[in-house]
């Protein structure tokens, strides 16, 4: 099998039907291609569904992670204590200002940053925290929360793979009152293509960041006039259609990697060793976004990844440590063996095929192939 076989199972795709096609040919007839009307009825539709007020739709989950820092008050100098299991934009956000991430262990259940050791991690130098809710698992929000108070630090919050996904203590996802910050790419669980958005906790906020979007024009200001730095972070009106079409189907497409995630679940829940996603607890519920395995302790995650490729299954490492990357590892010194549970899990860490148009066939065709060469080897 090589990368051009039509036939290999990848390990993500987007649903795209007639409404997404529909929707944006409107949007090129119109010939409003940015700044339309499809902005703010896409950032309206959001709001709603996640049942939040303030929403801003920007042009990448990175975009928005350095908007809502910028919102939240990093200055230059700041450490900010984030997770080094994630995408690697969560980490680079914090860079931009010229601040610096502290990172800290992971819990080994939920994979996200532990509390305990976010709270130990912070200094004199601390400003924030930069949870991440990975693999769409709620993060220990009401803990880094008390955190935050008793330290006067701020939160944002990194749900690019999180949209749907609820607190057991009662609100979504990205609605707990902190910036918070979700991510479009064809590979989460709504597309535009490129992409994001970010949730502000007050209508200032939300003024700041739409203006910071577009080069730093004020709501009321005639077109090129600024009245302070900004970027180009808008997201245009062709995306915003595919956003809104999205938004229509996102409860079906949930609903179907959550049939899918069950299947896996049966299909290799007896593999010796093998670890599954854990699955929800205290009242948490996941959005489904990947469906990452660890491998048993001993068997070579890169040749299992090598084995299913010959099948015509792609697989893949996620997430590679963040400390771990050369750029963090030159730049502050980082070395193996700081944070050994997110170490651990990184190395054997295996992302099989999972989006919602993925058949019970395929599905059986995953769980064979992984069967046989995770269970052969172990
Ligand atoms: C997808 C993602 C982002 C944002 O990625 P973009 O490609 O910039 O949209 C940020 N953080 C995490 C954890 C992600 O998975």
């Amino acid at each position: 099998m090589t990368d051009t076989d039509l036939d290999e199972i990848p390990v993500a795709r987007p649903v795209i039907g007639a409404r997404e096609k529909q929707l944006v040919l409107d949007v090129l007839d119109s010939r409003a291609l940015s700044l339309g009307p499809l902005l703010g009825r896409f950032e309206r539709a959001l709001a709603a569904r996640i049942g939040v007020e303030h929403v801003s739709a920007v042009s990448s989950g990175t975009a928005g992670l350095h908007l809502a820092l910028r919102a939240a008050g990093i200055a230059a100098g700041d450490e900010v204590v984030t997770t080094p299991l994630s995408f690697v934009a969560s980490a680079n956000s914090i860079l931009y200002e010229g601040a610096t991430p502290v990172f800290c262990d992971i819990d080994p259940r939920t994979l996200n940053i532990d509390p305990a050791a976010a709270a130990a991690a912070v200094g004199e130098r601390t400003a924030g925290l930069l949870p991440v809710h990975i693999f769409g698992y709620p993060a220990a929000m009401a803990e880094l929360e008390r955190t935050a108070a008793a330290r006067g630090l701020w939160i944002v919050e990194d749900a690019c793979e999180a949209l749907g996904a609820v607190h057991g203590d009662g609100p979504a996802v990205g609605a707990r009152g902190n910036p918070a910050v979700f991510g479009f790419y064809p590979n989460k669980q709504l597309t535009t293509g490129e992409g994001g958005a970010v949730v502000s906790p007050d209508a200032a906020a939300k003024q700041r960041i739409d203006s910071e979007r577009n080069q730093g024009r004020a709501p009321d200001m005639d077109w090129l006039d600024h009245d302070r730095l900004g970027f180009n972070y808008r997201l245009s009106d062709i995306a915003c259609a595919l956003g809104v079409a999205q938004l229509e189907r996102l409860d079906a497409m949930l609903a179907d990697r959550a049939r899918i995630a069950a299947l896996y679940d049966a299909g290799l829940g007896d593999v010796d060793g093998l670890e599954l996603p854990c699955p929800d607890a205290d009242g948490d519920r996941r959005s489904w976004f990947v469906y990452v395995v660890q491998v048993p302790p001993g068997v070579d995650r890169d040749a299992t990844i090598r084995a299913l490729r010959e099948h015509g299954i792609q697989a893949k490492p996620y997430l590679p440590a963040i400390h771990l990357m050369s750029f963090y590892r030159e730049r502050f010194g980082h070395r193996a063996g700081e944070f050994p549970v997110c170490e651990d899990i990184s190395a054997r860490s295996l992302a099989l095929p999972f989006y919602p148009e993925l058949s019970e066939g395929e599905v059986e065709r995953v769980v064979e192939a992984v069967r046989g060469v995770v269970g052969g080897a172990a």
